[in-house]
């Protein structure tokens, strides 16, 4: 229990720094800051504190190094591994970015964005859009999350076929480091063999090393055209053999390829309002594919019709509809990104984001599928996601009508089922969300000791106090 004098030092101090104003302490306020969208994790902090420069953050960071004082940076607090938002004891302190959100500079020639941490992922999107340029960062929170957390996340999401993780899309960082000092690392370079990678480190760090504060993020040229289709089809491997036949007819235009069970548009349809059915008839596994093309709406319809003719043809594709206007596009879209909402009203969800080698997709949904239908009768399996980078959300809703604490109290049972099925096809246990909290004890059974080592070696050389995101990670 942290003394009340202590508590109003605490708070004091960062009232001098910030201003009253921008310091939070009443449990109104920081309530939101406090739980996140899982509702799994629930913390108590001192005060959640918003500063609005660079210089402010340098000052926190060096009065909570030289104090002991343990800060946690939330962005837009989506996060899915619970490392943003504090613990129990008390004394985490909240620094939250969402007061650094402006866009700096915008060059359409040099494709690139300078923006702050702060700024929503969508708000980029739409700098970018505007400047008749692409940010393809796309995942279902983008309304919300910040990118300063999509690059602490490494996040994902559905572009990453055609244009890699948030590590791919940064050319520079800003960042603060846990003593206080400032790296300006703010380098448009596509080039730039000059020794360690440090931005690398800090993509994907989840919070520990240091606090991103601006990043230079690559644009692409929008495409001309883009044609989005649903496909029904029996079974994953038959999904498996469509996106090969949409690789030999798009090539690199084609720029998603999202795989859904049929009991994914059920629970949507069920739970979301504004959704409808994609195809006639119901099919048990659904395909929503993307195709850009830089030359034309006609040439991206023509690699679509080609890619789906092909699909038939060769017997995997049983149905398939081709949006025929934006508004029809975005429908399709919403579908998929509706996903995460859908599965909530159904009660309890063990968890999984996993990746394979992507040829080995269809063999993990059936070992996997057959394993926790065995261990949980009833259980419904709804394994979606992007299988064009081998990266399946396999998460399982509860029985209909079990308990949902009983279901979930089973959570670690499961986890261990899924997880010795990634390990036996040489998979990943966490595909684009990190560790956090969550999968802390899971690191030291997928890491080596030399890399373990080698990584706390690497924490305590940045945050030599251990203040920032501590037990977050290692
Ligand atoms: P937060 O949740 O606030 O923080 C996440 C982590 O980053 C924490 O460790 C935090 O301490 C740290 N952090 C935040 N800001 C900074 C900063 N400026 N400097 C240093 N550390 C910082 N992820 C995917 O990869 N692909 C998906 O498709 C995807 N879909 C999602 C869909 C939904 C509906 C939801 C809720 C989440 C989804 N996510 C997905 C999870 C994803 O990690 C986040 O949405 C996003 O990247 C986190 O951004 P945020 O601003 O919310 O970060």
């Amino acid at each position: 229990m942290v003394g009340v004098n202590v508590l109003d030092k605490r708070v004091g101090a960062l009232v001098e720094i910030v201003g009253a104003a921008h310091v939070l302490t009443d449990p109104h306020d920081t309530a939101p800051y406090l739980t996140e969208w899982r509702n799994l994790y629930h913390g108590t902090t001192p005060a959640v504190v918003r500063p609005g420069s660079v210089d402010e953050i340098s000052q926190i960071l060096k009065w909570a190094s030289a104090n002991g004082h343990p800060i946690i940076p939330q962005g837009g607090n989506t996060g899915l591994v619970g490392a943003q938002v504090p613990d129990e004891s008390g004394n985490e302190i909240i620094l939250s970015l969402n007061r650094l959100n402006n866009i700096r500079d915008i060059d359409a020639q040099g494709g690139t964005i300078v923006a702050e941490a702060g700024v929503i992922l969508q708000d980029i999107q739409t700098a970018a859009a505007d400047a008749g340029m692409l940010f393809p960062l796309s995942l279902g929170a983008q309304g919300t999350c910040r990118i300063g957390g999509n690059i602490s996340t490494n996040a994902g999401g559905v572009g990453v076929l055609a244009y890699g993780n948030t590590r791919d899309l940064v050319l520079g960082l800003e960042v603060v480091l846990p003593t206080g000092e400032i790296w300006n690392g703010l380098k448009r370079l596509r080039k730039d063999n000059t020794g360690y990678d440090l931005k690398n480190l800090f993509i994907g760090a989840e919070g520990t090393l240091g606090i991103v504060t601006a990043a230079v993020l690559k644009l692409y040229p929008a495409p001309a055209g883009r044609a989005v289709a649903f496909a029904g089809l029996a079974d994953p491997a038959a999904a498996l053999a469509l996106l090969s036949t949409a690789r030999k007819a798009a090539g690199p235009s084609l720029t998603g390829f999202e795989l859904l069970p049929r009991i994914s548009i059920d629970f949507v349809l069920r739970h979301v309002p504004g959704n409808r059915d994609p195809l006639a008839e119901p099919h048990p596994w659904y395909v929503l594919l993307e195709i850009s093309s830089p030359r034309s709406e006609a040439d991206a319809a023509e690699m679509m019709e080609q890619t789906l003719s092909n699909g038939f043809e060769a017997g995997n594709v049983a149905d398939a509809a081709i949006a025929s206007s934006l508004a029809q596009i975005d429908a399709m879209w919403k579908i998929r990104h509706d996903i995460s909402e859908a599965q909530r009203p159904e009660g309890g969800s063990i968890k999984h984001d996993i990746s394979v080698p992507v040829a080995r997709v269809p063999e993990f949904m059936d070992r996997a599928i057959a394993a926790v239908t065995a261990a949980i009768p009833g259980c419904r399996p709804v394994g979606f996601g992007h299988l064009g980078d081998g990266n399946i959300h396999f998460n399982i809703s509860q029985p209909p009508g079990m308990d949902k604490e009983e279901f979930l109290a089973m959570w670690s049972g499961m986890n261990s089922l899924v997880h010795d099925i990634v390990a036996q096809m040489d998979g990943s246990v966490s595909a684009e969300h990190g560790i956090g909290r969550l999968k802390r004890d899971l690191l030291k059974t997928v890491k080596s000791d030399i890399e373990l080592d080698l990584m706390r070696r690497i924490k305590s050389a940045f945050d030599p106090a251990g203040i920032l995101s501590p037990g977050r990670v290692l």
